[in-house]
């Protein structure tokens, strides 16, 4: 009863105003950091946007999913072809989201704002909304990063307890089992649940958000349009329904594990930190790029799985500079280390990806432990 009560409060202080929270005084660490990362863009001659590499990999990404796509609905016969192409699909559709459509939504990829949008709108390829998307991720996520009733990206309501001020239930204690199969799942809701609720209830993780009007609107109608067509629609006119249902479970759970695996132990895991604001005045004491700093954690890989993730391993570097295009955050990221180490910011890797996704594990479970950390 009392967890129940503590859930109703905890809800409530998720819908106060984020527009509320300040940061505290700046140190001096972002001027610096700031100056040395636009330094280094004008002594090797690095482009922030409009990067031909980028232009490459998106070009490589779209052909790739269009090729898997027919290979899949028009030429594959045996059954571990079509479970094969199916599992592809989902990894390349978790490609053009980490690349393409994440650059665009924080005007990453291009100086040009159209080219940026359309980039953005991959997002609604794969059947998320861009529109919500862009206020979830680039907006509530990267601002409050960690920041429990703020940052959208734990706020899986009574499922599962993601931070130290989430209430417990006793259902929690197996979350660390279970949470795999919530992230995979995740873009089926996402496809049916989530966007239309939001577009229908004018809600966004219980805060009031405007449907979209003018080319938001026909982006979003169309992107479903688009979604629904190609993954079920055109697949139905020459397959059976089961068929089209398993393929269709199977790249949507593939597409959630990897999604949320890459975005998530960023941030979800031991090694951050999870601050939360003062009560009387509503200010989180760290400077808002030591803040960024201290609640992500990089993760090593090899060239081509950082090129597959965007970047996204080298997230400290996407948090502090998120409108440059992330083919460059390998160069930023020697003057990023280096800075904190001069300023005495704990710069934080994992020390493999397993070591990540280990940590996530033990992470959850942790949360999951009944009277721990409980708030
Ligand atoms: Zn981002």
């Amino acid at each position: 009863m009392q967890n129940q009560q503590t859930y109703r409060e905890s809800t409530k202080r998720a819908k106060e105003p984020a527009k509320m929270l300040k940061f505290g005084k700046n140190t001096g660490f972002q001027i610096e950091l700031t100056r040395r990362v636009n330094e280094l863009f004008q002594t090797t001659g690095l482009r922030e946007r409009d990067c031909p590499q980028m232009y490459l990999k998106t070009a490589i990404l779209l052909l790739s999913f269009l090729v898997v796509y027919v290979s899949l609905v028009f030429l594959a016969q045996a059954w571990w072809v079509v479970l094969s192409l199916s599992i592809l699909l989902g990894l390349v559709m978790a490609g053009i989201g980490f690349n393409i459509q994440h650059d665009g939504s924080h005007n990453a990829y291009s100086n040009y704002p159209w080219v940026n949008k359309l980039m953005a709108a991959t997002m609604d390829l794969i059947g998320f909304s861009s529109y919500y998307w862009l206020w979830g991720h680039t907006v509530l996520h990267h601002k409050y990063v960690n920041i429990t009733g703020y940052d959208t990206d734990f706020d899986l309501g009574t499922l599962a307890r993601k931070t130290p001020f989430q209430p417990w239930l006793p259902h929690h204690r197996w979350q660390h089992y279970y949470i795999w199969l919530l992230y995979g799942v995740y873009p089926i809701h996402w496809h049916f649940v989530s966007d239309f609720e939001s577009f229908f209830l004018e809600e966004f993780y219980d805060r009031h958000y405007p449907r979209p009007k003018g080319v938001n609107l026909a982006i979003f109608l169309v992107g479903k349009a688009v979604f629904f067509t190609l993954a079920f629609g055109l697949p139905l006119m020459f397959h059976s329904v089961w068929t089209v249902l398993m393929c269709y479970v199977v790249t949507s759970f593939t597409l959630g594990i990897v999604l949320n695996v890459v975005f998530l132990y960023a941030h979800e895991v031991e090694e951050a930190t999870f601050p939360m604001p003062l009560e009387d005045t509503g200010i989180i004491e760290n400077d808002w790029a030591i803040h960024q700093i201290e609640t992500t954690v990089n993760f090593p890989c090899n060239h081509l799985m950082t090129w597959f993730v965007g970047g996204l391993n080298y997230q400290i570097e996407h948090h502090l500079f998120p409108n440059i295009c992330h083919v460059n955050y390998p160069a930023i990221s020697r003057v990023v280390e280096e800075t904190c180490q001069e300023f005495g910011v704990k710069y934080k890797k994992h020390k493999s990806i397993w070591a990540g996704i280990s940590s996530h594990f033990h992470w959850m479970r942790r949360l999951g432990m009944a009277n721990t950390m409980s708030i």
